[in-house]
């Protein structure tokens, strides 16, 4: 991994560099400020990225961009919250230029903990909708996920489907699977739906989930993809690119994926997402990578690697995930996510979700 370089080493060379720009750019006098793109320092030397997503979906992207720009990058992987912990405890001594996680309650948290930088990019105000960023520009989401209800396409008719809560009918008992509560997807639906239906009614219906379970919850979205085609169950809620890495080895599982939400207020979408951090040592490099990130080619290579959601709607995403037909995504901020993420456990340890 090219992020555990001696850290000693890079320190030294973002000195250097950092030196050098000063000399360049000849504003000996004044730090530029980071906020305005037209005022950014020089770029200088590689970008460091902290990524609680997994190498293998990060590094074609960044090889492309070095490839492109010249901007060498160096990322460390890791857990969402010992990530942000590391980040904070570093504090003003942070290595890290660029912060990208998935879930916009992890890209919340951080802000809350001061950890991200405003941006002031038209490039990406144009490339991101509003309700997929944050609403004071310190974290962009750049891929997007949508979580909605997975069926069995030999005992359910999606003339039977509708919403997230029409689940909890009694009509579902001993049909419903879902993955536990405390994976923060779940965490992240109920949040919304918080701000959606009212705490009251949300509780009514996680209720009516619990007392519809098939089985016990599960640890992942595959297991609950696999145990409605084995049978155990004939409903779920699921990420879509998890139903598309079990069509990518078994075409014909007999599973569909319904659009959750359509009459009323859309699919429940989430996003994977970065924002530069506080202290960024290179913030110029930063931004541009982030920016970069948002624009066709990359968007498409989310698509293709994760089968996920392009951010940008000018990029259509790869041929399977359109194969699932076009929905509406909940136009509600991601970032509510963040700000009712404690309420919706509350409410799902209330309601007896485990
Ligand atoms: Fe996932």
């Amino acid at each position: 991994m090219s992020g555990s370089r001696p850290r000693s080493l890079l320190f030294l060379v973002l000195l250097v560099l950092a030196g050098c720009s000063d000399q360049n750019a000849g504003t000996g006098t004044m730090p530029a400020p980071v906020q305005a793109s037209e005022a950014l320092p020089a770029i200088t030397g590689p970008v460091v990225v902290y990524s609680s997503r997994q190498e293998h979906l990060i590094k074609p992207l960044f090889d492309r961009f070095t490839a492109e720009t010249g901007i060498e990058v160096q990322y460390q992987t890791g857990e969402d919250g010992p990530l942000i912990a590391r980040l904070q405890a570093e504090g003003e001594d942070t290595f890290a230029d660029i912060l990208y996680t998935v879930d916009a309650g992890n890209l919340w948290s951080a802000t809350e903990k001061g950890l991200l930088a405003p941006l002031d990019s038209p490039i990406l105000d144009t490339n991101i909708p509003a309700h997929l960023r944050d609403p004071e520009d310190r974290w962009f989401g750049l891929s997007v996920r949508a979580r909605t209800i997975a069926y069995s396409t030999e005992r359910v008719s999606p003339d039977e489907l509708s919403t997230y809560g029409a689940l909890a009918n009694s009509k579902w008992k001993g049909r419903l699977c879902l993955r536990t509560s405390r994976k923060v997807y779940n965490m992240s639906l109920v949040a919304t739906m918080i701000a959606r239906l009212g705490l009251e009614q949300t509780e009514a219906i996680v209720k009516g989930w619990v007392s519809n379970l098939a089985a016990r919850v599960f640890s992942s979205d595959i297991q609950v993809i696999e145990a409605i085609a084995a049978g155990q169950c004939d409903v779920g809620i699921v990420n879509t690119y998890y139903l598309g890495q079990v069509q990518a080895e078994k075409p014909d599982v007999p599973v569909a994926l319904f659009w959750a939400n359509q009459a009323s207020s859309g699919v429940h979408v989430n996003i994977s997402g970065a924002g530069v951090t506080t202290h960024a040592k290179n913030p110029a490099a930063a931004q541009r990578l982030i920016e970069w990130l948002s624009t066709e080619e990359p968007q498409h290579m989310f698509s293709d690697l994760n089968l996920e959601y392009p951010v940008n709607p000018a990029v259509p995403p790869v041929e399977l995930v359109r194969s699932w037909g076009e929905f509406r995504q909940d136009q509600l901020n991601v970032e509510t996510a963040g700000r009712l993420q404690a309420d919706a456990v509350k409410l799902m340890d209330r309601a007896d979700y485990r």
